[in-house]
């Protein structure tokens, strides 16, 4: 016999009809001597109501009890239905309840409202993942991929997998390394990304490809980052910038739609990188509100007042955003100015518009009348709101206000969904030894001459797809000649010998006949977050680690035997 002829939720429409269900406990009342279960299966709840010559079997029974019920569907009683139920205007009348299996006491209320720390969480996420928005956010994860894969599929795309024992390449991050046996003091890496075996797969003819990756970065753990993640992962053979972006764009709308019910607005909204950064102080804006960074140097070209004027002359600048009408007590001038100087800026100016078009603010008596009317202007200011200003370096002055923009203006849930593509990256920045690349060294320059003669004016032809300020994913043309491929290397400061010894295979490889092509990969687990409205990736994760890189349940990652070190060649350095 099966354990159940039907599910919590079909309750609602079963009137008058024997059923049996299976379930949890997800809560009990007691009247009187008759007990009220909600039972939990993964459709819903629905109430059990058990009459007094239950009570031996009810006695035993606590929360989150596994149990078997049979009985009859009826209308609730008049005045305790329960419009925010599905199934609550029913209730099933039991004449038999069985216990299938017992549970201990539990370490935390399964209450969604119940506000625990997040080891606990972790250590019990199996309880934690009964929680009905825990549930929730695990059936709308397999929904947004299932709604990728058809998407894919009727494009074209194969679903390949790609090995997760790879050899170490560079794409950023550092690696998580796996010890040979068979090869002792050799490693293997887990893949950043399947980036050189989906270029691979162009070379072999495959035209599209995808795949619900797992990718591995030894990072530390951030809100919106895990060691291990999922990414969807894609790539398409004589494809330029706009194929790319198509497909991505019907992918990611296809995934909105099934867990929000519309699809956003097709094509997303396009920024330039330096577009992107001079607004907003960002490569990943949150377009959801305005408070766009204002270019404020032509206001100040002339001024009295020392500290823009000798920024100005350095070929500095001064920008400004308009906070908005809010309360500005000297206490949150201080705040803010401290976390302006904590990003790098050397002080934060405010300001605060008052009738009549004069200002408040330590520095007005430094700034003439024309200026302070021209920056209301500019700014587009009126009575009551706060102006904040930063002089100093572009990429200082403008990250600064960028990020005073987000701490003052960003919506705290993702009610509403602003997409958009940042192109135009630049190919290289400065680091501390030397050029290194912003995407990944496969990607494509613009313009190879501008590139082997001012490499860091170099534009990529590299593309970010944000939505509401997190990065969801990253995508590039390709480098597909081999010699471009060297000569980015000899850029990085990879050497001939260093880049035979690397990268030798996959650069023989593009000797092959490697047609056009370009791709991208956005995180799985950051979309869902967006569209499921959490603040975390963790919570649509259903195993995740914590900040730590810890498993708080099984309590990875542990010391392993002695006899497994020796079997694998290895051992651990004393720690002095
Ligand atoms: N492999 C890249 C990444 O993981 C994405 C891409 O360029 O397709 O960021």
């Amino acid at each position: 016999m099966s354990f159940r002829t039907h599910h919590a939720l079909d309750c609602a429409d079963l009137g008058g009809r024997e059923v049996v269900l299976a379930g949890w406990i997800a809560r009990r009342r007691d009247h009187g001597g008759v007990t009220f279960i909600d039972l939990r299966d993964a459709s819903g709840l629905v109430q059990i109501v058990a009459d007094p010559e239950l009570l031996p079997v009810v006695e035993e029974l606590r929360m989150e009890f596994c149990i078997q019920v049979a009985g009859e569907v009826r209308p609730r009683p008049e005045g305790t239905v329960n419009p925010d139920l599905a199934t609550g205007a029913v209730e099933v009348a039991a004449h038999t309840i069985e216990v299938l299996s017992p549970a201990d006491t539990l370490p935390f209320m399964l209450d969604d409202r119940t506000d625990l720390d997040e080891r606990t969480r972790l250590e019990f996420r199996y309880l934690d993942l009964r929680r009905p928005r825990m549930a929730a956010n695990l059936r709308a994860r397999s929904d947004a991929v299932a709604a990728i894969r058809r998407t894919l599929d009727r494009l074209g795309f194969l679903e390949i997998e790609t090995p997760t024992l790879v050899r170490s390449t560079p794409e950023g991050a550092r690696d998580m390394l796996v010890p040979s046996r068979l090869r002792q003091g050799a490693f293997y890496a887990l893949p950043q990304s399947p980036q050189l075996f989906k270029q691979l797969l162009m070379v072999a003819g495959v035209e599209r490809y995808f795949q619900i990756a797992r990718c591995y970065r030894d990072e530390d753990t951030r809100a919106d980052r895990q060691l291990e993640f999922t990414q969807l992962d894609l790539e398409g053979a004589f494809w330029s910038e706009a194929d790319v972006q198509a497909a991505v764009e019907l992918t990611v709308a296809a995934a909105v739609e099934s867990l929000r019910g519309h699809k956003p607005p097709l094509p997303f909204r396009r920024l330039t990188w330096h577009e992107s950064m001079d607004r907003y102080g960002v490569d990943k804006p949150d377009l959801r509100f305005g408070m766009e960074i204002v270019d404020l140097g032509k206001v100040f070209s002339s001024t009295d007042f020392r500290s823009f004027a000798s920024v100005l002359e350095d070929g500095g600048v001064v920008r400004g955003i308009n906070a908005g009408t809010r309360e500005f007590p000297r206490s949150s001038a201080d705040r803010l100015t401290e976390l302006a100087k904590s990003w790098g800026a050397t002080g934060l100016v405010w300001l605060v518009v008052e009738e009549g078009g004069t200002v408040r603010s330590p520095v007005a008596k430094f700034l003439s009348e024309a200026e302070i009317s021209l920056m209301i202007r500019d700014l587009g200011a009126t009575a009551g709101d706060v102006l904040l200003l930063v002089a100093g370096e572009w990429s200082t002055a403008v990250s600064v206000l960028g990020q005073l923009r987000l701490q003052l203006g960003r919506p705290e849930t993702h009610e509403d969904l602003e997409f958009l593509w940042v192109t135009d990256f630049p190919m290289f920045e400065q680091g501390e030894e030397g050029l290194t690349f912003l995407h990944h060294p496969f990607t494509s320059p613009q313009d190879l001459k501008v590139m082997e003669e001012r490499p860091l004016e170099a534009l990529a032809r590299a593309y970010d797809v944000v939505v509401n300020g997190v990065e969801l994913g990253s995508g590039s043309i390709r480098i597909h000649d081999p010699n471009v491929q060297r000569r980015v290397f000899d850029i990085l400061g990879i050497s001939p010998p260093e880049q035979e010894s690397r990268f030798g295979w996959f650069l023989r490889a593009l000797r092959y006949g490697t047609p056009p092509h370009g791709g991208f990969a956005f995180g799985i687990d950051r979309l869902v977050m967006v569209l499921q409205n959490e603040a975390n990736i963790r919570e649509v994760i259903p195993f995740p680690k914590t900040q730590s890189g810890q498993d708080p349940m099984a309590g990875s990652p542990t010391m392993v035997e002695e006899s497994q070190l020796l079997e694998l060649g290895l051992e651990i350095a004393d720690d002095d």
